[in-house]
């Protein structure tokens, strides 16, 4: 095997040992070693105890939802692609950008026949001939590994034309992106794939309808796809873990003022405070004082016994987990969250464009001890237009964090007027 550069020696546990049964091993399981431990047998049986349409009716059973952070259900999705006439397009949505995301990245370089597995018993569903893997150019190890385990599977005849001796073809095809967040929007992907500039499209036309190519297409991401062998292998099991209509494994990616940072695997039914606990509490005995979900915004101390679910009032999204301790600024933290929004802003719709850069802008206001009152309402005024004037997801999404912490934390938006920083971060000297 070639060198694969940068590979994090990232910590990964589990309860349940179902997307991490091979990844919480700290290196890459090669196909031998996939199948000498129930690796593609899930296809198998697909092929040849199963028709497409069961596969479909069991991942809308299964309660299935996008892991990619939207959350919509999985068979849903694939329904509306289904109604439409061949061919058809499966993308993987590899593209894993968002602030304190790295859960799909621990599958593509550890357990890559998962997720190509898969995506082969997801096309057999949806009737699609071609797939494509979109992975952020971010992951140089990632992109390689997937090159590799594509190519072990098409000389065992996992992928490639008459897949096991059947009439269904199959083949995958991995591209890289250029760094761009926006790119992991799936219509923004979509213009990317097909060599334009990655700005997201006006829908309707939604991707299952026209996508890829002007073709029905389907866009999911690594994580949810990686759920497919486990369905099929487990099936009622499946339905059997966690909580109503959430059913499943789920990936936590946890990082910040905890003892041990990395990737969790758990059901859904547990708690913010639970997942905590599973990367062993606060580090150095610090106390808590906020957590930061990535786009989706910010949880304090009160939030703690929030489900991680995707229930109207769960966690949902990613399941990115930012701890933040006593010792860090709530402004200091929105600024980093405001740069990384502004700089990937696509720039195409003003609101979201000028908006992300006023935000940045103002908070910069808070650290520096510039800021007066007016500044909050002018915070509270973004937050409430960017997301109107906004066509896709980063814009909706850019101003969840400081919303969020004007409501929770905004005393220290006042204590920081005062050039008072209550953990000590801003105005040294
Ligand atoms: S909302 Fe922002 S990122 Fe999305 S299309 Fe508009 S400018 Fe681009």
């Amino acid at each position: 095997m070639r060198y694969y550069p940068n590979i994090p020696d990232l910590n990964a546990n589990s309860s349940i040992n179902l997307l991490l049964k091979r990844a919480k091993e700290n290196r890459t399981v090669w196909i031998e070693e996939y199948e000498t431990t129930g690796g593609y047998s899930a296809l198998k049986k697909a092929l040849t105890k199963l028709t497409p349409e069961d596969i479909v009716i069991m991942v809308e059973e299964s309660t299935l939802r996008g892991r990619g952070g939207a959350g919509f259900p999985t068979g849903r999705k694939w329904r509306f692609a289904l109604a439409n006439p061949k061919p058809r397009y499966l993308i993987c949505n590899a593209d894993e950008s968002e602030p304190g995301t790295f859960k799909d990245r621990i599958i593509i370089e550890r357990d890559p026949h998962l997720l190509i597995e898969g995506m082969i018993i997801s096309a057999y569903a949806l009737g699609a001939e071609l797939g494509f893997i979109y992975i952020r150019g971010e992951y140089p190890a990632g992109y390689m590994i997937l090159e590799d385990a594509i190519e072990e599977a098409r000389k065992k005849g996992y992928l490639g034309k008459n897949i096991l001796g059947t009439d269904f073809s199959f083949d995958i095809l991995v591209y890289r992106g250029a760094g761009a967040y926006i790119c992991g929007e799936e219509t923004a992907l979509i213009e990317s794939l097909e060599g334009k500039r990655g700005h997201p499209r006006l829908r309707p036309p939604y991707p299952a309808n026209e996508g890829l190519f002007g073709r029905p297409t389907v866009v999911n991401n690594v994580e949810t796809l990686s759920n497919i062998p486990i369905i099929v292998t487990y099936e009622s099991y499946y339905m059997s873990i966690g909580p109503a209509g959430y059913y499943g494994p789920k990936l936590f990616p946890i990082s910040g003022k905890v003892k041990n940072p990395g990737v969790y695997e758990s059901t859904m039914d547990i708690t913010l405070r639970e997942l905590i606990d599973m990367a062993g509490g606060m580090k150095d005995g610090k106390k808590f004082k906020a957590v930061f979900a990535g786009a989706l915004g910010v949880y304090s101390e009160r939030d703690l016994d929030t489900p991680m679910d995707y229930s109207p009032k769960g966690f949902g999204g990613t399941g990115t987990t930012i701890v933040l301790a006593e010792d860090d600024c709530i402004i200091d933290a929105l600024i980093v969250i405001g740069e990384f929004f502004h700089h990937e802003s696509c720039g195409k719709c003003t609101p979201c464009r000028v908006g992300t850069y006023e935000l940045l802008n103002i908070l910069k206001k808070f650290q520096e001890g510039t800021a007066t009152e007016k500044d909050i309402k002018y915070l509270e005024h973004l937050c409430e237009n960017i997301p109107v004037g906004s066509i896709c997801g980063l814009g909706y999404s850019a101003p969840n964090a400081v919303r969020d912490a004007l409501k929770k934390f905004r005393d220290e938006f006042y204590l920081h007027i005062e050039k008072k920083c209550p953990a000590g971060v801003c105005f040294k000297e």
